[in-house]
């Protein structure tokens, strides 16, 4: 089954107003498949190519998505990365920020720099207050490299490896061993003493 035309229509209607509403040229042919590519999850040639009706209903929802009309499209849209952002934003808010908070002053503005940093895509995107962790998306993102499909991590994802690397180094400067951190900006610590130690607390004591 193939969309019909009536279908395709409303598509090309949904993405001229998407255009209008974040200031892009809707003649921007490159920049179209680009999305759409990006939308359904693999390289299309020509608009022609999305010719599959599940294809179909996911543009038409990751375009709504685009657009903030409908919450629930946004949603559904999201769905498989939800799970997937709710764990990484949870990382880093409860583990990865306070640490970055003995070795830093201001850690929201330290994130926000590193958020605005990284690509021209979320520039464009990007709110008109600072972005922060929950502005990130945890859906991979999808680019056409030599005309092949590649799914890259998500912008999420990224700032999670960025943030570790970097607390990574502060914490050597700093003369701390990864105990010494975890400890001081009270997160709990993995390594085997800590481990051991907790799970001794875990027996049950005599009175
Ligand atoms: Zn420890």
């Amino acid at each position: 089954m193939t969309i019909t035309p009536a279908q395709r229509i409303s598509i090309m209607r949904t993405w001229q107003r998407v255009c209008k509403d974040r200031g892009w040229k809707s003649s921007d042919r490159d920049l179209r498949l680009q999305t759409f590519g990006e939308l359904i999850g693999r390289a299309i040639a020509s608009t022609d190519d999305v010719g599959r009706i599940d294809e179909c209903t996911k543009l038409m929802k990751g375009l709504t998505a685009m657009l903030g009309v409908s919450l629930q499209a946004a949603r559904e849209a999201d769905d498989t990365s939800i799970n997937q952002g709710r764990v990484l934003r949870h990382q880093i808010a409860g583990e990865l920020i306070p640490c970055l908070e003995l070795y830093i002053q201001d850690v929201p503005s330290y994130i926000t720099t590193i958020i605005e940093d990284k690509s021209r895509w979320w520039k464009l995107d990007r709110p008109a207050r600072s972005m922060t962790i929950l502005d990130l998306s945890a859906a991979p993102i999808f680019r056409t490299v030599n005309g092949e499909a590649r799914e890259f991590p998500s912008p999420l994802k990224q700032l999670q490896f960025t943030l570790a690397a970097r607390l990574n180094s502060l914490r050597k400067a700093a003369g701390h061993s990864i105990h010494d951190m975890k400890i001081k900006a009270s997160v709990p610590c993995g390594c085997s003493a800590c481990v051991s130690a907790r799970n001794l607390a875990e027996v049950p004591q005599p009175f």
